[in-house]
């Protein structure tokens, strides 16, 4: 397959997660926004002076930094044989901005209900030294990793609850737009780790 996959599904699915699985199936190497976002705000570079207001208050930064930054990420030798998007497109210009610089060949949709979401988001704790995510209750840290957790700033409760509301209002509608296109598979994303990365491999070995 030399397109690209879209991991699609709201903020708390799993979609940094189960994009490793996809990785590993397809060699498609994961483009995440969120994780460009972050680096630019921890360099302080202009892109992440912009990013940083909109992140840390739960709203989506403006679609033309990211297409911006996604032509930018496609220019590169390793995305020719097509890439794995994690986080974009969000809003349907995104999508619309996306197809005509790169093919879409699946979009695979992560559902989870929203009483879980914030419960997943809340205990969720990353290892600054390889990226590495855990979850308090769901994935506990090994004791060894525990002291140097950090929790992302914009991972608290206020600011889960925005940015569902930006999730529902602009980026749900764009799941109907792909799944008249034909090309949305959904996956249930309520299990544990592994019920979703099995599911999630039936769904790319399918493809
Ligand atoms: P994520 O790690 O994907 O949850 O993204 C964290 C934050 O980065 C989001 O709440 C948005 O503020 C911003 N962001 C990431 N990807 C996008 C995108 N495709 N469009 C707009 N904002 C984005």
């Amino acid at each position: 397959m030399t397109g690209s996959i879209v991991l699609f599904g709201p903020p708390g699915a799993g979609k940094g997660t189960q994009a490793e699985i996809i990785v590993e199936l397809t060699g498609k190497p994961q483009v995440s926004t969120g994780d460009m976002l972050r680096l630019a705000v921890s360099k302080g570079t202009d892109l992440g002076l912009e990013a940083k207001e909109y992140m840390e208050s739960g709203m989506l930064v403006p679609d033309q930094v990211i297409i911006g930054l996604i032509e930018d990420r496609l220019s590169h030798s390793d995305a020719s044989k097509g890439v794995l998007f994690d986080g974009f497109p969000r809003t349907i210009p995104q999508a619309e901005a996306l197809s005509k610089i790169a093919q879409v060949e699946a979009v695979i949709a992560i559902e989870v209900p929203d009483e879980d979401i914030v419960n997943r988001i809340v205990g969720r704790r990353m290892d600054p030294e390889n990226g590495e995510i855990y979850h308090i209750s769901f994935k506990p840290p090994p004791p060894e990793v525990e002291g140097r957790l950090i929790q992302r700033k914009d991972d608290n409760e206020g600011t889960v609850r925005k940015r569902l509301s930006a999730y529902h209002e602009q980026t749900k509608p764009l799941g109907e737009w792909y799944r008249e296109k034909g090309i949305l598979t959904s996956v249930d994303g309520s299990g544990t780790i592994k019920e979703v990365s099995h599911s999630i491999s039936m769904a790319v070995q399918n493809l």
